[in-house]
């Protein structure tokens, strides 16, 4: 246990009333989360079992619960929730079944089916037309931000200021009526049920106040109105929590996230004990220097200032290259040499960017000098096609009444489907209020689409109740699960789909990779019930939603992220590419006039490094077929120049050029000697 410095041990030692915790990056936030837990576990005889804490991420809750169990033996720890909202609302949801509008066996959109399914009623409401699909996009992040704010459908209307918003007010009542149709509930409703039942049922309210008998939250700063309604209600009046945040890391403002919440606290429980701390123990100084100034920028709620004892540590170094891809070159040859001259490993490294697309480039590079790295954040691995399909087929074993899924599956592998036909199982379906694949088994099938579709409609509903029945309930489901797929026919579909041999090599190993971790996920789980296949499935579907990113075991790799990802985390070495106007800050925020929010996102990032910082720029970057001129950004003119190496910039710490020459030789060196191992 690092011994804590007496404020950390001030906010360890408050358990009787509501505390908050405001203090900048690397102050030891998350780590008085974790021994507090283990103080009151410990020290104050609370059972682990009425301990909850929260975060956002699944890495970070996970990291917060290897941090516990490193401080306790396990049985003290067991039946410890670290969780994330999400994970949270879920069991929520589960334990409290009878009490919501949901059947057991509910199933859980994500936004691609959400789409889809806004799609399909604006269709049906002659909404349609050219524009429609940029219209979902704004329907489902208008819904989106309605529902964050807990404002019902028959709210909504009331909010409007443009009359043309009205439409997206009656798509979202009609949004929600299909999805309890569907049996369905989104990404948000997994925070905005639970919610809505704490409020409104006393029992179920007293019940869980009673159970949570202390409740911590990491990363405060992030909750939007539903999440901090949710909180409120699960502490009550007795207000036994923890809540930790900085809201100069505020970087969810686009999903609903309201910093705020911080001064509101103060408001809703005025017995709030305030502590902050300064002392930061993860940077040196030279990086801390380019944090606060870079910040200072910004209208603040609460000052602090951050300040370690680390000294003073190197230049933070700016780098400008030629074009983005002599820029991806650079980083990755920095990081070879970087490593062999200091004998580091892989891990210690990170490079950060604004936007996934910027991934690209890197990763060719990187993979060209044969630098291990992994990716977080990018492409979903559950976005793409293969493993969407596959989810497909195991949420109707979990769902039979999810349509999303059957409308996914039913034409993939082909079956001869005509979308003619589909409508006619979809009124079938609508005239009887069953699912698509009930109607699918229906003694109506034959009359409403013909005989040679409903033949194979039968056939498909037989082959799907048959894997159901078989795979509940088996102790060892994967190679049931593999056998499914593969008399699909979906495995010789991808032969046959696919345009070239890495195509269909790629693709069959991302099945592969998910059959992994289906397995995996079994292998771990803690008892019986989480190793049932609905569970197992369940969990899949939401990890997919809530990181879209692999599992990936921590291996020894160059951690790529966007700086969103990267909250909570920390690395030795950090490197921000893209440093530039128009993508960070990013175009869209120019535009809207939310620069303050990216400048807590360079923030965030510059307070990731341990001991070096590097950004870099390029003054061409690719657009299409051309290259287009950028603009160095103006967070670059905001850093402290005394503590900056940025050639090129007038008045700027210039290096020596001896050492100039020495870096150039040691890079060369390094390179070589990687050549030869390789
Ligand atoms: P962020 O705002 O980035 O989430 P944080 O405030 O949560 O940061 P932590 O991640 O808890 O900060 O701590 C940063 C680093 O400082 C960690 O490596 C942690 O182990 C270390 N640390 C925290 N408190 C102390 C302490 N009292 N003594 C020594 N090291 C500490
Ligand atoms: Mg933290």
């Amino acid at each position: 246990m690092s011994k804590l410095n007496p404020r950390q041990q001030e906010a360890l030692a408050h358990v009787s009333g509501p505390l908050l915790v405001l203090a900048g990056a690397g102050s030891g936030k998350t780590s008085v989360i974790t021994q507090k837990i283990a103080h009151l576990i410990e020290n104050c005889n609370v059972p682990a079992e009425r301990i909850t804490a929260m975060t956002f991420t699944n890495k970070a809750a996970r990291e917060m619960k290897a941090r516990v169990q490193k401080l306790l033996p396990p049985e003290r720890t067991r039946g410890l929730t670290v969780s994330t909202f999400h994970q949270f609302g879920l069991q929520f949801l589960r334990y409290e079944l009878v009490n919501t509008p949901l059947k057991g066996n509910f199933s859980i959109m994500d936004s691609d089916d959400s789409k889809r399914l806004l799609l399909e009623l604006m269709q049906r409401d002659n909404l349609s037309g050219a524009e429609s699909r940029e219209l979902v996009g704004k329907a489902i992040k208008m819904i989106s931000d309605w529902k964050n704010d807990l404002i019902p459908p028959e709210d909504a209307l009331q909010t409007l200021n443009d009359p043309e918003d009205a439409m997206f007010a009656h798509l979202y009542g009609l949004y929600e009526r299909n999805l309890r149709a569907y049996n369905a509930v989104d990404f948000d409703d997994l925070i905005v049920l639970p919610a809505k039942i704490l409020k409104e049922n006393t029992t179920v309210r007293d019940k869980w106040q009673n159970r949570i008998r202390y409740l911590l939250v990491d990363e405060y700063q992030d909750t939007n109105t539903a999440q901090y309604e949710l909180i409120k209600l699960l502490v009550g009046v007795q207000a036994r929590f923890t809540v930790v945040g900085d809201d100069d890391q505020s970087i969810y403002a686009w999903r609903g996230a309201k910093p705020e919440n911080m001064a509101l606290l103060k408001q809703d429980f005025p017995k709030l004990h305030v502590v902050k701390l300064e002392q930061n123990y993860r940077s040196t100084n030279r990086i801390l220097h380019a944090a606060n100034s870079v910040i200072t920028n910004n209208e603040h709620i609460f000052e602090k200032s951050l300040w370690s004892d680390k000294g003073e540590g190197e230049q933070i170094r700016v780098i400008t290259c030629p074009n983005d891809l002599d820029e991806a070159e650079r980083v990755a040859k920095e990081i070879v040499a970087h490593r062999l001259r200091n004998g580091n490993q892989w891990e210690q490294y990170a490079v950060l960017y604004r936007s996934n697309f910027q991934a690209r480039v890197l990763e060719t590079e990187l993979r060209q000098l044969d630098v291990p790295y992994k990716l977080s954040g990018g492409t979903s691995f559950f976005a793409r096609t293969e493993i969407k399909d596959v989810m497909s087929y195991l949420r109707i074993i979990l769902n039979p009444d999810d349509d999303a899924a059957f409308l996914r599956i039913i034409n993939t592998p082909k079956r001869g489907m005509g979308s003619a036909t589909l409508e006619k199982l979809g009124l079938l379906a609508q005239e009887y209020s069953i699912s698509l694949l009930s109607a699918c088994s229906h003694a109506g099938l034959k009359a409403a689409v013909g005989n040679k579709a409903s033949h194979t409609l039968q056939d498909f509903a037989e082959f799907i109740e048959r894997y159901t029945r078989d795979l509940y309930d088996n102790p060892d489901p994967m190679p049931l699960v593999r056998q499914m797929i593969m008399e699909t026919g979906y495995i010789d579909f991808i032969k046959e789909d696919s345009k070239t041999p890495q195509q269909e090599k790629n693709r069959l190993d991302n099945i592969e990779m998910l059959y992994t971790s289906i397995q995996n996920l079994i292998n771990r789980a803690e008892d019986d019930d989480e190793k049932s296949i609905e569970a197992v499935i369940r969990k899949l579907v939401l990890l997919d939603m809530l990181e879209q990113q692999q599992e990936e075991e921590n291996t020894n790799k160059v951690n790529l992220m966007t700086l969103h990802a990267a909250k909570g985390l920390e690395f030795d070495y950090v490197y921000i590419i893209g440093v530039e106007e128009e993508i960070l800050p990013h175009r869209n925020s120019m535009m809207a006039d939310t620069i303050e929010e990216e400048r807590r996102l360079m923030y965030v990032g510059i307070t990731r490094a341990r001991l070096e910082l590097t950004l870099l720029l390029a003054q061409k970057r690719r657009a299409g077929k051309d290259y287009k001129m950028t603009t160095p950004s103006r967070f670059l003119d905001e850093l402290p120049l005394e503590h900056v190496n940025y050639p090129g910039k007038r008045g700027a710490a210039q290096k020596d050029p001896k050492q100039v020459a020495q870096d150039y030789l040691a890079n060369i060196q390094a390179m070589l000697a990687a050549k030869r191992r390789g």
